[in-house]
């Protein structure tokens, strides 16, 4: 019988990773530090996803049952990794309660961090009640709640939605894309256009990017659909007239100074590395990125490879990546992780 594979995260890459690994009968050790499985669209809440239009907690919590069920992955939660020893085919890790897992291999599918918007204090969040961020509301649709200004409970008449806030910002040590908040930015836009029909919805952008089939389904349906409207803007700051919060900033277009109001004002977050990275980083040996992601092999031939042989990363861990993405970055991870544990000589990272 092979060593267990050690597979360090339960967001959607770790779920898929666990899951694949046990479906071809190998036993898994799944440790997660939160005190649920699911990662960011369980822990945060997330409402519809994009592309499925299934709940979060209906999907996701779909993959956490069938790992929940499964008698081949034993799961640790409230946990992490202390220290991790040995080398590919017979590592040896301790977890903070003391425990030690003997493993053939390990998948690191940790995830990311959503970016915290008081690092963008100039447009207003923490600053002003009624400025929000996407997974806020998110949770605010999800709940049942429905979308209201924190403020006083009001219905917004009015609601813009500001893109790439912690993303594309040189300014701020953020130059990556985080590719999926066009998309679930249209997507919200929508998802608020059809629970408040009275409400305007304005997106503010500097380029679009809804990525190959999201054009049509997101970019194309929320304005001809459902009537959202797109400002091509640098946006200077978001303020308040102390009745209403102002958006100013210059439409990139017609080369002008605006100054709109709003009720509601919306921070389209992007991903950040995960705080752990440095953390992660040491435990496992393994090398960091330069915005600091975990660094992937760089060769087609080793994809889930990092710099460590039999450590194996998937997901949002090594930069930003979509729900689609990181599952079936998990399911190649496992494979090499199989491969791995069951004595296979898998290519090590360059
Ligand atoms: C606002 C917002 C909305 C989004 N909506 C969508 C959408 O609709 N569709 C879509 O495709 N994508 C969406 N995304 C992207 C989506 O969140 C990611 O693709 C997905 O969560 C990545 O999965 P993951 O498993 O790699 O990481 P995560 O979901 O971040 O999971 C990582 C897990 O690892 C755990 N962990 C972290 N560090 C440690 C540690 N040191 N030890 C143990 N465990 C650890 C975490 O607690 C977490 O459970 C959205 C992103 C944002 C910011
Ligand atoms: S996906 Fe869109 S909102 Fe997100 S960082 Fe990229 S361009 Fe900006």
């Amino acid at each position: 019988m092979s060593k267990p594979v050690l597979v360090v995260g339960s967001g959607p890459a770790g779920l898929s990773a666990a899951h694949a690994l046990a479906s071809a009968g190998q036993e898994v050790v799944l440790v997660e530090k939160e005190d649920r499985l699911g990662g960011a669209p369980i822990l945060s809440g997330y409402a519809k996803l994009v592309p499925s239009g299934e709940w979060a907690k209906d999907a996701i919590g779909g993959m956490v049952k069938r790992v929940e069920d499964n008698p081949l992955i034993t799961t640790h939660l409230n946990s992490v990794v202390d220290t991790f020893d040995g080398e590919a085919g017979a590592f040896v890790a301790k977890l903070k309660d003391g425990t030690s897992i003997d493993a053939g291999a390990t998948i690191l599918a940790t995830g990311f961090t959503h970016f915290d918007s008081v690092n963008k204090p100039e447009w207003g969040f923490g600053t002003y009640e009624d400025v929000v961020t996407t997974t806020q509301v998110e949770q605010m649709i999800s709940s049942g709640q429905g979308v209201r200004c924190p403020s006083d409970g009001r219905k917004p008449d009015r609601v813009a939605i500001l893109l790439c806030v912690g993303s594309r910002d040189r300014q701020i040590g953020r130059e990556w894309c985080s590719k999926i908040c066009c998309t679930v930015s249209a997507n919200l836009a929508m998802e608020i256009r059809e629970e408040l029909p009275d409400t305007n919805v304005y997106i503010y952008y500097m380029d679009i990017r809804t990525f190959g089939l999201y054009e049509g389904q997101y970019y194309w349906a929320s304005q001809e659909e459902y009537k959202v409207k797109y400002i091509k803007a640098r946006i200077a700051e978001v303020t308040s007239d102390g009745k209403r919060l102002i958006v100013k900033g210059e439409d990139t277009l017609v080369k002008r100074p605006i100054m709109i109001p709003f009720d509601m004002v919306v921070h389209a977050i992007g991903m950040d590395p995960n705080v752990d990275n440095m953390t992660l980083s040491a435990v496992f040996g393994v090398d960091l990125e330069k915005y600091g992601f975990l660094a992937k092999a760089s060769s087609y031939a080793s994809m889930s490879g990092t710099s460590r042989e039999g450590v194996f990363v998937a997901g949002a861990a090594t930069g930003p990546e979509t729900i689609d993405d990181s599952i079936a970055q998990g399911q190649s991870a496992a494979l090499s992780a199989l491969a791995l544990s069951r004595g296979a000589k898998v290519e090590a990272a360059e």
